[in-house]
């Protein structure tokens, strides 16, 4: 009889996918109900790998506690905020991301939201559907042309978004912690001196500890009442409530946000604001995309246990391990 690895889905994940997980794995879902969690309890010593799908629950070092043969957490997203990866390889567990597969889709969509938000795109829309144009015509609105951007993040999904910026004839500049080696745009170790430099701000780091409020009220007045805030990153990376009182009071111009930093909740306020662009969450979420996703979780699973090593460890649990010394 052939060894069945048991493993743990954390979330839901695209349906092709969670066939290819069954298909190699024995599954438990606890998301779906108090019998899976029964079951889970019962077997957990036996759990060598976890697939974390859409849910981003945390998988913090008590979660990892309660599974003392965990090898290896899958995680289905390039950003792994809610997973602490320095606890996990203190206990020698891999984490895997989707690197690379998603770039082009959260590049389009940030430059729809973009767009959206400074042609107003959303509320034209629903002008014509109000029946509105009938009476008179939609009222103009700002225009990219002449417009400089500043990138902040110029990572894999940064340049994919630099580059279709290019082609709108947007100008380009960009923070980020350290200088990108070949990068044509000019760089600003300084947020607030970008800030004060650009007309559209384009958030796109990693979330977490490390860019918890980057975007904060002195780098919002930097960006002045005429200014854009497109934030696709993570919700924590901007001070919602700064931002709010920036929109509310006129300090920047408008927003288009497809992340919050209490989702699936939105403030009130945001919600109730005509000229900014709300979009939940769906940066990467196209059929095509989160299939290759998905995949890239199974794969990662599947080669991990072929004895081959991860496809795609994050930075925090390398692979091949790095020599002691
Ligand atoms: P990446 O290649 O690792 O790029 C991240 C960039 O952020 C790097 O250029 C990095 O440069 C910069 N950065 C990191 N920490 C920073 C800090 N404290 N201050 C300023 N810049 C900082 O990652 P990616 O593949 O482009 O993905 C980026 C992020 O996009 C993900 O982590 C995720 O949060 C988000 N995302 C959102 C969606 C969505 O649906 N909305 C979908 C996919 C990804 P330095 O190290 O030099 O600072």
């Amino acid at each position: 009889m052939t060894e069945t690895i048991d493993i743990v889905l954390t979330g839901p994940l695209p349906n092709k996918t969670a066939d290819g997980l069954d298909n190699a794995f024995t599954v438990y879902r606890p998301f779906t109900g108090a019998e899976q969690k029964t079951k889970l309890e019962k077997v957990a010593a036996k759990v060598r790998g976890v697939a974390a799908g859409e849910s981003h629950e945390r998988l913090n070092d008590e979660f990892f506690a309660r599974y003392p043969n965990l090898q290896i957490v899958a995680s289905c997203g390039v950003g792994y905020d809610h997973i602490d990866a320095h606890a996990a390889a203190k206990r020698g567990i891999v984490v895997t991301n989707t690197p690379d597969v998603l770039t082009d889709e959260v590049a389009d969509t940030a430059m729809g939201l973009l767009l959206a938000t400074v042609r107003q795109l959303p509320q034209a829309d629903a002008y014509l559907r109000a029946g509105h144009w009938l009476k008179e015509p939609f009222p103009f609105t700002d225009t990219l042309r002449g417009k400089m951007m500043g990138i902040v993040g110029l990572g894999r999904i940064g340049k994919a978004i630099a580059k279709r910026a290019e082609a709108f004839g947007l100008g380009l500049a960009y923070h980020s912690r350290s200088q990108k080696a070949g990068a044509p745009y000019p760089y600003y170790s300084s947020l607030v001196d970008m800030a004060r430099m650009v007309d559209i701000l384009m958030v796109i780091t990693p979330g977490g500890a490390a860019t918890k409020h980057l975007i904060n009220a002195a780098v919002l007045e930097a960006l002045g009442p005429k200014g854009v805030l497109i934030n696709i990153a993570r919700g924590s990376v901007v001070d919602e409530k700064a931002l709010i009182e920036a929109l509310r009071t006129g300090k920047i111009g408008t927003a288009g946000l497809d992340v919050f930093e209490h989702e699936p909740k939105v403030p009130k306020e945001l919600i109730d604001m005509p000229h900014v662009v709300l979009l939940p969450h769906v940066g990467s979420a196209s059929v095509h995309t989160r299939n290759a996703m998905g995949n890239l979780v199974v794969d990662n699973l599947k080669q991990w246990f072929a004895g081959k090593g991860p496809i795609t460890p994050v930075a925090e649990t390398p692979w091949p391990k790095p020599a002691k010394g």
